[in-house]
């Protein structure tokens, strides 16, 4: 409103107010809009978790879980179109689900806490997790990847071993919570002989939480909120699963 008034006044004041109208009207919006993240073409994320009670949770009082973070160090698993790293995902929720469950009075055993590969090679990362699995007499044991195929596969499938009856039951439960609580589509349960699966004396599952090779999951993988719920939806299918 002073703006007209001032131009009269002095050509340098009349050039400071027009950067400042500039200011206020253009060139302020530009930080506000790029605020919700670097990747501004897709959808919103959904917000950060809800931090509900689990129901049933002291079923998990007392009893060994093994949590098993895929890949490691040098073997990166799968990579998304934008950098994100399956080891890193995979790591992170399994961390996240390690504090849920300790929280709820469980004994959680990673096979791995940081970026390197269980049994310090590719010859024996795999054999190195189920000899712990084993070794400490768990109670189950949950393997966590992100999956990798054409870029608009989507979704979460979780895998148990075929004639393990206690494996396909926790598969349901932790397939049916996990989409629960990711909203991912739920691409059902699937039997398959993984090694980790097929070489563990105790009900296992390999859950895919989402393809880091679709954009719009590798975005959703590698944000703090999507992993936490994605451990509370695993803490929830494991809980269900003891009761
Ligand atoms: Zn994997």
């Amino acid at each position: 409103m002073r703006a007209p008034v001032v131009l009269k006044s002095s050509p340098l004041v009349a050039l400071l107010s027009l950067l400042l109208l500039f200011l206020l009207q253009g060139g302020g919006s530009g930080p506000q809009e790029s605020g919700s993240g670097s990747f501004s073409g897709l959808p919103p994320l959904a917000g950060p978790p809800p931090m509900q009670q689990v129901a049933g949770a002291e079923v998990l009082r007392g009893r060994t879980i093994v949590v098993d973070p895929g890949h490691g160090g040098v073997n990166r698993g799968a990579r998304g179109l934008f950098g994100v790293q399956e080891k890193d995902v995979v790591l992170r929720i399994g961390l996240a689900l390690r504090s849920l469950l300790e929280r709820e009075g469980a004994r959680v055993i990673m096979t791995r806490e940081g970026d390197y590969l269980p049994g310090g090679s590719w010859e024996r990362q795999l054999a190195a997790r189920v000899e712990l699995a084993n070794r400490v007499g768990a109670n189950l044991l949950v393997s966590i990847h992100a999956d990798s195929n054409k870029p608009w596969y989507q979704g979460t499938t979780t895998y148990y071993l075929g004639n393990s009856s206690g494996g396909r039951r926790l598969a349901e439960s932790v397939q049916r919570a996990v989409t629960a609580a990711l909203g991912s589509q739920n691409r059902g349960i699937r039997a398959k002989s993984f090694y980790v699966l097929r070489h563990s004396r105790m009900p296992a599952v390999l859950v895919e939480v989402g393809f880091l090779s679709n954009p719009l999951e590798e975005r959703r993988l590698a944000d703090p909120g999507y992993q936490e719920r994605a451990a509370r939806g695993i803490l929830q299918g494991i809980v269900n699963y003891l009761q």
